[in-house]
């Protein structure tokens, strides 16, 4: 019998009310739930739809349904760094960067300030629905923003995402209604800088 090799969504290391007052525990357990739910979900119903499709030796329309599990996986794969991404106030959550990443971001970007604008008009620029990355290029050891449309548009191939910030409108919309700019201040509250280190560490170590 072979083993069913499908997505897990992931359990959330904290309760769902960890991150008032910057996100209601009401949006982090929709956003969890329900819509990250949804794309682990939806890419185990077209990885079941191909086994089924060499078993009965069926065909499929390919390029819809490839286009589709790239969405469905990355909405997945974001969101699960989303999560680890955020700590609660004053407990991992906010501040400034140090260590490693605190160095990367000052040599690459001038400053942390200057990082944090630009960082948040890449988030605020997405256009319809995305995500502000920072993401690494182990080619020329330099970490780049790079801003996703949907959860897979625009990605540079084989980067490495060290920081993400979730700026579909189902992240935001109960607490902040069209103010996205709110809610991006509000992720400066929360951003777990040791994880976002830890991952940058990881990364220069293989
Ligand atoms: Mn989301």
């Amino acid at each position: 019998m072979e083993t069913k090799k499908l997505y897990i969504l992931p359990e959330l290391a904290y309760p769902y009310d960890a991150f008032t007052p910057y996100i209601s525990e009401d949006l982090i357990r929709l956003h969890h739930d329900k819509h990250h739910a949804a794309y682990v979900n939806g890419a185990n119903a077209i990885l079941e739809k191909l086994d089924k499709s060499k078993a009965d030796n069926t065909d499929f329309d390919v390029k819809a349904t490839f286009k589709e599990l790239s969405f469905h996986i990355g909405g997945h794969i974001l969101h699960s760094l989303f999560w680890k991404n955020i700590a609660p106030a004053g407990n991992g959550g906010g501040g400034e960067p140090s260590m490693t990443i605190k160095k990367a971001i000052d040599e690459e970007y001038g400053s942390f300030e200057r990082f944090k604008k630009l960082f948040s008009r890449t988030a605020a620029s997405v256009e319809g629905s995305g995500w502000a990355t920072l993401a690494f290029c182990k080619q020329i050891g330099r970490p780049l923003i790079m801003q996703i449309e949907k959860h897979n548009i625009n990605v540079c191939p084989t980067f490495k995402i060290i920081m993400v910030l979730d700026v579909w409108e189902h992240a935001y919309y109960l607490d902040y209604k069209n103010d996205r700019g709110q809610f991006i201040e509000a992720f400066w509250n929360i951003t777990n800088w040791v994880e976002v280190n830890n991952k940058l560490e990881e990364i220069l170590a293989k």
